[in-house]
């Protein structure tokens, strides 16, 4: 293999080409990504004076290998605790096994983790892959938005299993082959989140970090105080990051931003025991493909050597960045096994 495409420059097409960068240098790595930025789901944005992560909170590194990944110079552990929402919207302290292993951030976002990933990789932004189509031993790659983006002898594809379906559909491969991918993608299907950011001029200080709603039967999957972050909010002022359940994200999916605070105002006064302010910033990002349900077949989409290479959290069947960067380490393996 000479040449190699990555589709998308998330957690796992990034560790994946990190790796190959390392111990393959003659390897052409050629990633492409149709948004504006690397790092997929962990992503941060800035609406001055508010930073804020609205999509991956955190990230855990269970193992020594996923420690020296996150780069421990500019990392911080939130050290405050998750506790657990309830339906009754009453909060109660969480798990204290998982509050002891450390939640990294960076204070200048969680989209540092992917730039740190990113470093000395070629990466082609805001240029989508629309299409595959398979000439022999290699595999052409089409963008979404114009002609042909090169041929390559393997491709790495690693956006979510959803969007995987809908580019293969409109791919040339025998039709064989497309059936049992289209098949083995098919179980991954993934939850919709809306995300919201709510900025206050007021402090709002409790002992938690954020409050997880574990059995999915409150409006709110996810309250976190963003602020408990470095860097994120002024000092005196308040950051609240909202992730919606998969029904509430759906019935507000097309709501004006400017109505949305009026919609979850009530639910997380509720939470809180107080009446909040008016908020100064009010922001949404809808995550039509936020987190896997459950995974893909991996063993069917390895099984066959036609050049096709498989990573990203459809393959783990959970939504977290350290697995996914996992994930991209194994594909690396596979890749390199057919050196
Ligand atoms: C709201 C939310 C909260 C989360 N919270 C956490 C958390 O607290 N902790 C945690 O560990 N994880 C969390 N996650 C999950 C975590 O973000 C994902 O598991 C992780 O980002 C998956 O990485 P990936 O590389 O598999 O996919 P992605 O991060 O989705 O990367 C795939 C990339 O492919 C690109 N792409 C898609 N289609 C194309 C195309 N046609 N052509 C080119 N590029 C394409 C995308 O733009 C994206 O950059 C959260 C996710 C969301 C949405």
């Amino acid at each position: 293999m000479q040449r190699l495409a990555v589709i998308g420059a998330g957690p796992a097409g990034l560790a994946a080409a990190q790796r190959l960068h390392a111990s393959w240098p003659e390897l052409e790595i050629s990633i492409f990504e149709k948004s504006r930025g690397v790092g997929g789901r962990a992503a941060t944005r800035s609406r001055p004076p508010f930073r804020f992560d609205h999509g991956a909170q955190y990230v855990k590194a269970t193992t020594p290998a996923l420690a020296s990944a996150i780069a421990a110079e500019t990392r911080h552990d939130i050290t405050q605790p998750v506790w657990l929402l309830h339906a009754d919207s009453q909060i109660t302290p969480g798990d204290p096994a998982q509050n002891i292993e450390a939640k990294w951030t960076y204070a200048d976002g969680l989209t540092r983790l992917g730039r740190e990933l990113a470093a000395g990789l070629s990466i082609h932004l805001e240029t989508g892959v629309g299409q595959l189509i398979q000439h022999g031993l290699q595999w052409e790659l089409i963008a979404q938005d114009s002609g042909s983006l090169g041929r390559f002898d393997g491709v790495l594809l690693t956006p979510p299993a959803p969007q995987l379906r809908t580019m293969l559909a409109a791919s040339v491969l025998p039709a064989e082959r497309q059936a049992q991918i289209d098949a083995a993608l098919a179980p991954a299907s993934y939850r919709r989140c809306l995300s919201l950011a709510l900025g206050y001029a007021t402090p709002i200080e409790r002992p938690w970090y954020a409050l997880i709603n574990a059995d999915r039967q409150h409006p709110i999957a996810w309250l976190a105080r963003e602020h408990a972050k470095p860097g994120r909010a002024p000092a005196g002022s308040s950051l609240l990051i909202a992730q919606m359940s998969p029904g509430w994200s759906l019935a507000h999916w097309a709501t004006p931003v400017e109505d949305l605070s009026g919609a979850i105002q009530p639910l997380i006064d509720a939470i809180l025991g107080e009446t909040l302010p008016a908020p100064v910033l009010v922001d949404r990002q809808g995550w039509r493909y936020a987190l896997p349900e459950a995974a893909a077949d991996g063993a069917a989409l390895h099984a066959v050597n036609d050049g096709l290479f498989w990573a990203g959290d459809y393959l783990v069947g959970q939504g977290r960045v350290h697995r996914a960067i996992e994930s991209g380490w194994a594909a690396a393996e596979r890749i390199l096994a057919r050196r």
